[in-house]
């Protein structure tokens, strides 16, 4: 499996793929910029060469950048759509020059508007910032559906893909805790497998690029979004070791964000390794 963690940038972006290193990670996720502010400074070349340098050194691929938590593509607002916008922009920007293969965003929420303008936000406002010239791949995660967040099912990540101009730019991050806090079941092994049949059928083994690989605190359904360490929450051992041991998901990158970061990972990877060939879904 190819198993990577969301990864610190404090002291320069160009620390990050050293960072991963150390825990044996094959992948890693950052924020390219302050993920709680709209403005960013431009990066560094130095920076960016020490990235790009640093993630052939340590082998890692499928690199991952996670959009600010900032942006709403969804928003009715015509302020905060063009806020959203100009920000994308800005993301696509720094992964393409930062040689990322993915920029993985939470596609929004309706406010002011109804759940279907919201999906069709999405679209257009993806439309108008990817192009056939960005180096990334844009992938949606699915929401774990607090609130009015769309994303929550498949069939609304299907219906913003299927909306997109430039299709073979976009995929699919999902993400376990979302999944499972949006009510689908991955943790009996026929739950596991009719929920990721589903996923086949209406958005496609083809489409799934990434996973972020959480635990949960709350519980199936609860529409909360509350990552736990891997085996300490609701999902436990028996949902994760459905993922790891899922021969389709060998080859996509699998990258935990669990509370405790840097300071829970090593934890968090004797578990999984502990998991590796149990015999499950
Ligand atoms: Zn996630
Ligand atoms: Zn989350």
């Amino acid at each position: 499996m190819k198993l990577g963690g969301h990864i610190s940038t404090a002291g320069g972006i160009h620390l990050a793929p050293e960072r991963a290193s150390r825990f044996g990670f094959q992948t890693f996720q950052i924020f390219s910029k302050n993920q709680m502010q709209w403005n960013a400074k431009p990066l560094p070349e130095e920076e960016i060469e020490g990235f790009r340098h640093g993630v052939t050194h340590y082998n890692m691929c499928g690199i991952m950048i996670h959009a600010s938590y900032l942006l709403n593509m969804g928003t009715a607002s015509a302020e905060l759509r063009k806020k959203a916008i100009d920000a994308f922009l800005v993301e696509i920007q720094r992964a393409d020059l930062l040689g990322a293969d993915y920029l993985t965003f939470h596609p929004g929420s309706a406010s002011g508007s109804s759940q279907k303008e919201a999906i069709n936000s999405v679209i257009q406002n993806l439309n108008s910032v990817m192009s056939e010239d960005q180096k990334c791949i844009v992938l949606l995660e699915n929401a774990a559906g607090q609130g009015s967040t769309v994303g929550r099912t498949f069939e609304e990540i299907a219906e913003m893909m299927d909306g997109l101009q430039f299709r073979e730019k976009a995929g699919v991050c999902l993400d376990t805790c979302h999944t499972w806090a949006a009510g689908y079941d991955i943790v009996s092994p026929e739950g596991y497998m009719e929920t990721m049949d589903k996923f086949s059928s209406i958005i496609g083994f083809g489409k799934l690029k990434g996973i972020h690989l959480n635990d949960s605190k709350k519980g199936r359904g609860s529409h909360l979004d509350r990552h736990e360490q891997i085996g300490q929450g609701t999902i436990g051992l028996t949902g994760i070791g459905n993922f790891i041991n899922d021969r389709r998901l060998a080859h996509i990158p699998m990258i935990m964000e669990t509370p405790l970061g840097e300071n829970g990972y090593g934890t968090d990877i004797e578990v999984i390794k502990s998991l590796k060939g149990m015999k499950s879904a």
